[in-house]
């Protein structure tokens, strides 16, 4: 591939482009979203994994939506989850919203996090019903667990009477 003068710095010559406009970008303007700019990495959208972006796209897109991804990350570790067998706690609370659901997670907490992720997206900051269930895959040294779950996200704070 024929190498391109970065449009951020107008110096350097170089292969990369930039993830959102496709301009080209040099190493040192580009910023590179990758599993160590991020700890939760597998929550961010694919237009954003493993991309590089050019210094301005960075400022006007990829830095604000990864910021955004860490706030509600914030907000998910704060949802309060009530789990199916904590039906008597929660049968005064109606339950208005479609279930949600997740499914192939690495285990119980990121199941968890995943559902009040997707609470907080569409602004609920409880579940209830939450039903977390794991199934074995693969064979003999390959085997694993995965996990799915179900939730239902309800207005109200349950405000404990006990
Ligand atoms: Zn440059
Ligand atoms: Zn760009």
């Amino acid at each position: 591939m024929e190498k391109l003068v970065c449009h951020s710095c107008d110096k350097n010559k170089t292969e990369l482009l930039c993830g959102h406009c496709h301009m080209a970008t040099c190493k040192t303007c580009a910023t590179f979203v990758d599993e160590d700019s991020f700890d939760f990495f597998n929550f961010i959208p694919e237009a954003l994994q493993n991309k590089a972006f050019c210094h301005s796209c960075n400022l006007s897109y990829a830095s604000k939506e990864i910021d955004r991804l860490q706030e509600t990350l914030k907000k998910a570790k704060q949802v309060n989850i009530y789990r199916k067998e904590q039906g008597t706690e929660t049968r005064f609370i109606r339950r208005m919203q479609k279930p949600i659901t997740v499914s192939d997670c690495q285990d119980e907490n990121e199941t968890l996090l995943r559902l009040a992720f997707m609470a907080v997206q569409i602004g609920f900051s409880t579940l209830v019903d939450v039903q977390i269930n794991s199934k074995k895959i693969g064979e003999g040294r390959y085997k694993k667990y995965v996990f799915d779950g179900f939730a239902v996200p309800v207005d109200s704070k349950i405000h404990k009477s006990f």
